[in-house]
């Protein structure tokens, strides 16, 4: 696997060429190399070596000017702005020439289905992880930490309701009224039915298509060119956060966060080995093309805003057709999140552990249960795994006002476990693809 070309040009006229044509979508599913062949070595850093240089300067600007970083927050706003403003319109033209390209409706549903498996799977070993680590380590166990009184908390981080809150919101009342919202599950359904529509339409649905084709290549085309801000915006929003929070907050907690940060480190294993021994992908030359997205995801925090990126990264850069990237990828953004997942298990133990309950086995299990619920809910936000752990602590009767004693670090824990999420995401989509290559060579119905 080779690394990918750097060259914006070079790489739109690819996408747009692929996107264009239905049947070089066609062929690029059984291709198993990336569609960009390596660029002639120019002495230039690479985007990846940008971002990570951003990523340390960034941090090195924080402790050298303290609370004065703040001034470079607006940089890494505006990238994050840029990125939103990109969201909606490339989920939308995404799912719809994912979808219409599958060719039939047991297609999709056979894609869909391992998906779901893909996401039960990972999110059940992640929370397993999570939980045998927490109460190995007990992070929490005699700690000196007390709840602050503040019963605004309580307020705050009002459990969502799956039912009101999630389900009910991915079907829309008005298209436009989600798209303006950015409602990233409910532009999902309306995406997938017109792509299903525009399949079942055949002949007559192409004109449309194209033009739905052609706007998903010049919206990534635009994400080339946020790209080239990127390691500007990742370093002034970790300036900003460094020089804010300081370290002091960070010591009483340095159980729990070293607890959190193994697991979170288990769990990339234990996903690029399968990446490696199901997927049949070189993990480090695959980690390599999607780092950029890695990185975006970093100094985010937010899988959402690294939709993008990381739909870039796949298609141009690791070699995932446009059609498995197309159909997973939003979907996974919103509910494939195994970082958060490691991370509600954990913080949930943990406070229990700080407030002296001793969790029963059956409590555990209610919180495996709720913690994949929460983790499933939690939108690729910041700090939306925090907001969702009120449906963990409140099913286990644990004080919701217990959020205090972990709300000092959760940003940097964030950060890390957005970056787990995102690698779910993308070993996923080499698994599908590779599960998808062996059905197109004959061995499932095409
Ligand atoms: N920030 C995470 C994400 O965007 C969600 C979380 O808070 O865990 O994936």
């Amino acid at each position: 696997m080779n690394t990918a070309s750097e060259d914006p040009t070079e790489l739109s006229a690819q996408a747009l060429s692929n996107e264009m044509n239905t049947s070089s979508i066609e062929q690029q599913e059984g291709n198993k190399e990336p569609p960009n062949p390596a660029p002639p070595h120019d002495g230039r850093l690479t985007l990846t070596n940008r971002i990570l240089l951003g990523i340390v300067v960034g941090i090195a600007l924080g402790f050298a000017l303290g609370e004065k970083a703040v001034v470079l927050k607006p940089i890494g706003d505006i990238f994050i702005r840029l990125l939103k403003m990109i969201i909606a319109p490339l989920i939308l033209s995404a799912i719809i020439t994912g979808v219409a390209s599958l060719g039939n409706l047991v297609r999709l549903g056979r894609l869909g289905g391992k998906a779901l498996l893909w996401y039960v799977c990972t999110g059940t070993l992640a929370i397993t992880n999570g939980l045998i680590l927490v109460n190995l380590i007990r992070p929490g166990a005699g700690s000196p930490l007390k709840i602050l009184g503040d019963t605004t908390l309580e307020q705050k981080y009002v459990a969502p309701n799956l039912v009101n809150d999630v389900l009910l919101k991915i079907v829309p009342e008005n298209i436009f009224q989600s798209l303006a919202n950015a409602e990233v599950l409910a532009i999902i359904f309306f995406g997938a039915l017109l792509g299903a529509s525009l399949m079942a339409l055949g002949k007559d649905g192409e004109p449309l298509l194209k033009v739905v084709q052609c706007l998903n290549a010049a919206l990534m085309k635009i994400v080339m060119w946020i790209m080239q801000v990127a390691p500007f915006g990742v370093c002034a929003l970790l300036a900003a956060l460094v020089g804010e929070t300081g370290t002091q907050a960070f010591l009483p907690l340095l159980k729990y966060i070293a607890t959190v940060m193994v697991g979170l480190a288990l769990h990339c294993l234990l996903l690029i080995t399968v990446l490696a021994l199901v997927g049949k992908r070189n993990p480090l030359a695959y980690v390599r093309s999607v780092s950029p997205a890695l990185a975006t995801a970093f100094g985010t925090a937010s899988s959402s805003a690294t939709l993008p990126v990381t739909y870039e990264c796949l298609v141009e850069k690791a070699g995932i057709s446009p059609r498995v990237a197309s159909f997973f990828l939003p979907i996974s953004a919103m509910v494939n999140s195994d970082g958060t997942a490691v991370y509600e298990a954990v913080a949930a133990v943990f406070i229990a552990q700080v407030v002296g309950v001793e969790l029963s086995l059956t409590q555990q299990v209610v919180i495996f249960i709720t913690a994949m619920a929460a983790s499933i809910g939690a939108p690729g936000i910041p700090s939306a795994g925090l907001v969702t752990m009120a449906i963990v602590l409140k099913a286990v009767r644990l004080p919701v006002a217990g959020i205090s004693l972990i709300l000092p670090v959760d940003r940097l824990l964030d950060q890390f476990r957005t970056m787990t999420n995102v690698l779910g995401d993308c070993v996923g989509a080499a698994l599908l693809e590779r599960s998808e290559e062996k059905g197109d060579s004959g061995v499932m119905e095409r």
